[in-house]
């Protein structure tokens, strides 16, 4: 109790992370030791103490041979437009994709996170001293045609796939980074995304809308019967980023009941949607704000893209958490709003989407 609890409290469980991609690039399991003991990096079990984070969307994620330095590059300017990489083979996806969900196993096995399949196993893991994670695919690369790929991960537990990172898929197309521009690039599902809806509605597997365009964003919401989540995309009325959300989407997340959690990515959060850090914290309450505005209190979270993005500078790890709750409640949130955006609104939509 006293100070501490209140500065790392309530937990954060947020939307989407990209740590599984950086442990990979360091040496995949080898790497894991560096969970436990503290990394370069965002998120880590020291850090996550520190901070009050408590877990979230691990993301598995295929790297595309783009030039980081290049990218970061172009989205400093004041416009851009990046051209979407290629699209990638399963053949290629598919091993990538083990070699990072044997890493977060490899977590779980000695005792950073669990692995969570049920709205149940978040609410126990929570708080517990372990993280909780969810098994998250952003891209469905290594999903094939017949969907049996889809089957065994989920058994292997996979609870949440985007069908699109940005590049396009079999099933679907994404949004390239361009700034300013609206998120209606391009054509919607193909009938394999289509069939991919209804079967990640009938397993019980979350479909992440974020990268998705919008002819993408309404096929899923007039064929899935699940509440619309983007797990980490913001407000396009603020940031006119493609990545970002209209007001008429942010209506059809409303209706679902669904949810969008917060990107921490500065190029997303800024009015200018330059990758810049100087952020400051307001910028966030911004979009917050405006989100809670258009989605009610029970609809959003935090998605910080920590460890794939470049994120306000007082925001760098996920020890730097008890700085935004301190920013909502200097902003006027109270105690319950605070709760919902860091953790509560998350364990509603997944109960919601998984099945209590
Ligand atoms: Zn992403």
């Amino acid at each position: 109790m006293g100070i501490v609890s209140k500065e790392t409290s309530p937990l954060v469980f947020d939307g989407h992370n990209d740590v599984l991609l950086k442990l990979y690039r360091a040496g995949g399991v080898s790497a894991s030791d560096s969970f436990a003991t503290g990394r370069e990096g965002a998120i880590d079990m020291p850090s996550a103490k520190i901070g009050g984070f408590g877990g979230g969307f691990f993301a598995v994620y295929v790297p595309s041979p783009v030039d980081l330095e290049f990218k970061f590059e172009e989205m400093a300017k004041p416009a851009y437009d990046l051209p979407l990489p290629d699209p990638i083979d399963w053949e290629d996806a598919f091993p990538v994709v083990m070699s990072q969900a044997a890493i977060l196993f490899d977590l779980e096995k000695r005792g950073a996170l669990k692995v969570c399949k049920s709205a149940a196993d978040l609410r126990a893991t929570l708080g517990s001293g372990k993280l909780a994670a969810i098994f998250h695919i952003e891209g469905a690369e290594a999903i094939d045609a017949e969907l049996n790929t889809l089957e065994v991960l989920y058994q292997a537990g996979l609870r949440s796939l985007g069908p699109v990172w940005s590049r396009s898929t079999i099933f679907g197309h994404g949004v390239p980074f361009r700034y300013p521009s609206t998120p209606d690039i391009g054509s919607g599902l193909t009938d394999h995304g289509l069939r991919l809806v209804k079967r990640c509605d009938e397993l019980g597997i979350m479909v992440d809308l974020s990268h998705l365009n919008e002819a993408g964003f309404w096929d899923v919401a007039r064929h899935s019967s699940k509440p619309l989540v983007a797990t980490h995309s913001n407000a396009h009325a603020i940031c006119p980023h493609s990545r970002n959300l209209t007001d008429k989407q942010l209506a059809a997340i409303r209706e679902s009941d669904g949810m969008v959690g917060l990107n921490f990515a500065v190029a997303f959060l800024r009015d200018d949607g330059r990758m810049l850090a100087d952020v400051p914290l307001e910028q966030m309450l911004r979009h917050l704000d405006h989100l809670i505005e258009h989605l009610g209190e029970d609809r959003v979270g935090l998605g910080s893209d920590y460890d794939g993005a470049v994120v306000p500078e007082e925001l760098t790890s996920c020890a730097g958490l008890p700085k935004l709750r301190h920013a909502m409640a200097k902003h006027g949130y109270d105690e319950t709003l605070i709760a919902k955006l860091c953790h509560e609104n998350w364990l509603r939509v997944l109960e919601k989407t998984w099945g209590a």
